[in-house]
């Protein structure tokens, strides 16, 4: 038998060590449990600190991944949120402890059916989902506090950036398709103000304003 909540709690001090000091991110990791997130053969290396497969060639990301770009987002509760790239829905499950309302989309049908039923199963009734094309963003309910990228992208969509409100902030991988830099964007007077946090590694963005499936 796996002692889950040890292997979270052991986690918790992975992050820690890499520099995540958002207390408030860092007791939503301890409280998600990341393997109802992935397929059942792989929860035994739920709370290793790797990106791991869910199908269909996706990956849920590492968790120090997914504590940094949260982190960047200065979440304080209130907070309408999109992500582009629901995967798996641990992301999404994570964002929906610390903001008011979650809006993620995933152009994987599939991976948006196990992601939603994982929602139901586990009562999170604060986030919406669609199946789409996240490079065109979300229209219908923007602007957004905070948008969050969980694929890398050629460059930084614009209707992303018209997505967000006045002060927003917004993360996402950029550069080659196999190597990015995680840039955060804050809208600063109608202005994308962009700084390089970091190298990282994600799937691709495919999409109309992201790469086109055949591109390398
Ligand atoms: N956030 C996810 C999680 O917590 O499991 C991990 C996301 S995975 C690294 C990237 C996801 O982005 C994949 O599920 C992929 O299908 C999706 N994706 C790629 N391009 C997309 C697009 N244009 N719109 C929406 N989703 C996209």
């Amino acid at each position: 038998m796996i002692n889950y909540q040890l292997a979270r709690e052991e986690l918790i001090e992975t992050l820690q060590r890499k520099g995540i000091k958002d207390k408030r991110v860092l007791d939503t990791i301890r409280e998600v449990k990341r393997h109802l997130f992935i397929p059942p053969n792989m929860r035994g290396r739920a709370y290793e600190d790797s990106p791991l497969p869910i199908g269909k060639a996706q990956t849920i990301s590492q968790p120090y991944m997914v504590a940094w770009m949260t982190e960047l987002l200065h979440l304080k509760g209130k907070e309408k949120v999109l992500e582009i790239g629901t995967g798996s829905g641990y992301q999404a499950a994570i964002l929906a402890h610390l903001c008011a309302k979650v809006f993620t989309v995933e152009r994987i049908s599939e991976l948006a059916k196990e992601a939603r039923e994982r929602f139901e199963k586990q009562g999170i009734d604060n986030i919406v989902q669609k199946v789409g094309d996240g490079t065109l963003g979300w229209r219908e309910f923007e602007p957004y506090d905070c948008i969050i990228v969980t694929a890398g992208a050629p460059s930084i969509p614009n209707k992303l950036i018209n997505q967000l409100i006045d002060g927003g902030r917004m993360v996402i991988p950029t550069g080659p398709r196999r190597i990015q830099d995680l840039k955060l964007v804050v809208k600063h007077k109608g202005e994308p103000l962009i700084t390089s946090e970091g190298g990282c590694i994600f799937v691709p963005l495919l999409g109309s304003d992201g790469w086109k499936s055949q591109e390398k």
